[in-house]
């Protein structure tokens, strides 16, 4: 069996480096905000090219964490209105709505996955304050274009770069775009913890000081608290796992480039479509292929075949955020785009210990499929 993506492996490369990080932790008798965190945030806010990181309990607090800090910094208020893509995963959605602010939904592009630039202005209205882009799949959305929309009508920019450590655009990277990025270290992405973890980025000194305050408890100063805050710190142990595996992102950003380029150009089956990769020689562009995700109408027949054949594959995503239980009163919008979307995709293995003899095979698979 090939499986989606084998976390055992991907870690086991690392073993003896995560062991003597985590036993230097242990022995170190501190655990929380500590030397591991700040020397994380040192080397994240570097490998992104901003000036700040701060580190946080998961992706979801990222983001959420972030719309939090701009309401108490007087930038966002609620019931503001927040420009979403209407096919990324749940959580760039519950961060909006879990902040009382409004999010509405903009169909992406079929071919690239990523929000439709186009699309944006059509929905921007007097209470429209931010746009929160999702680097959907490991490639970038089109950033500067989206960054030109929004200050045209000063809106704040908000990336949700969970799946796009490392992806950029003309050598500028994910997280480096937007006033603020929101990253997760979920043991899945590009750059995994063994455990939850995440972090923010950004340029303003006067967020990551505040986003400092808010993951824990409001406070800077112990028992002192400026903003009601919560508990959402990055641990000693994720940090100093996260400080190791760090170094060899871009050598698994590159493993997974590779494993993309040989089912791009070797997947010839006219029932399957293949995702678009922007290239543009100007504003060269690097997807980071956190996910790599076709398109078929027979995706059910498809994902079977696999299966019989010994390799696993995955949906990203079945349902579409406004067809959920969770937001009722969204189940009547058509959204046709998401819709497709959701209806057609398959997410193909890939990942740093996917070889190229499997990717191979899981290509003669795909053009042998027939319906
Ligand atoms: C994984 C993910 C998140 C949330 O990250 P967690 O660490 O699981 O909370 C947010 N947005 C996107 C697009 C993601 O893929």
């Amino acid at each position: 069996m090939i499986p989606f993506l084998d976390l055992k492996a991907i870690n086991a490369q690392y073993r003896e480096k995560l062991i003597t990080a985590c036993t230097q932790v242990i022995d170190s008798g501190w655990y929380i905000c500590g030397k591991e965190l700040e020397e994380f945030e040192r080397n994240f806010a570097n490998y992104c090219g901003t000036q700040y990181a701060v580190g946080v309990a998961n992706g979801l607090d990222a983001l959420i964490l972030t719309l939090r800090a701009w309401k108490e910094l007087g930038k966002l208020h609620e019931a503001d209105e927040v420009i979403v893509p209407s096919n990324t995963y749940i959580a760039s959605i519950l961060a909006i709505s879990q902040n009382n602010l409004k999010p509405v939904l903009v169909e992406p592009d079929i071919h690239t996955f990523n929000i439709d630039t186009k699309k944006i202005e059509a929905a921007i209205t007097d209470r429209t304050k931010a746009i929160l882009p999702v680097h959907l799949y490991g490639q970038l959305a089109a950033m500067p274009e989206i960054m030109s929309i929004a200050k045209k009508y000063h809106l704040l920019v908000l990336e949700d770069s969970a799946q796009a450590h490392g992806a950029e655009i003309g050598g500028k990277k994910a997280g480096n775009w937007g006033d603020a990025s929101g990253f997760s270290f979920y043991p899945g992405k590009n750059l995994g913890a063994l455990g939850d973890g995440g972090a923010i980025t950004t340029n303003d000194a006067e967020l990551a000081d505040m986003l400092k305050a808010i993951r824990n408890y409001g406070s800077h100063e112990k028992y002192k608290n400026l903003v009601p805050g919560v508990n959402s710190r990055l641990d000693e142990i994720q940090a100093a796992i996260l400080n190791i595996k760090l170094k060899f992102l871009d050598r698994e950003n590159q493993h997974r480039r590779q494993i993309a380029d040989l089912y791009l150009k070797g997947i010839q089956n006219p029932a399957i479509e293949l995702p678009l990769i922007i290239i543009d020689t100007e504003t060269y562009t690097q997807h980071v292929w956190h996910l790599f995700v076709i398109r078929t109408r027979h995706r059910e027949e498809l994902q079977k075949y696999l299966a019989d054949h010994g390799v696993q594959t995955l949906i990203h995503y079945p349902i579409p955020p406004h067809k959920q239980q969770a937001y009722k009163e969204w189940n009547d919008l058509s959204l046709p785009i998401s819709e497709q979307i959701h209806a057609e995709v398959l997410s193909l293995p890939i990942g740093p210990t996917l070889s190229v003899d499997e990717a191979k095979q899981i290509v003669q698979l795909c053009n042998g499929f027939q319906i």
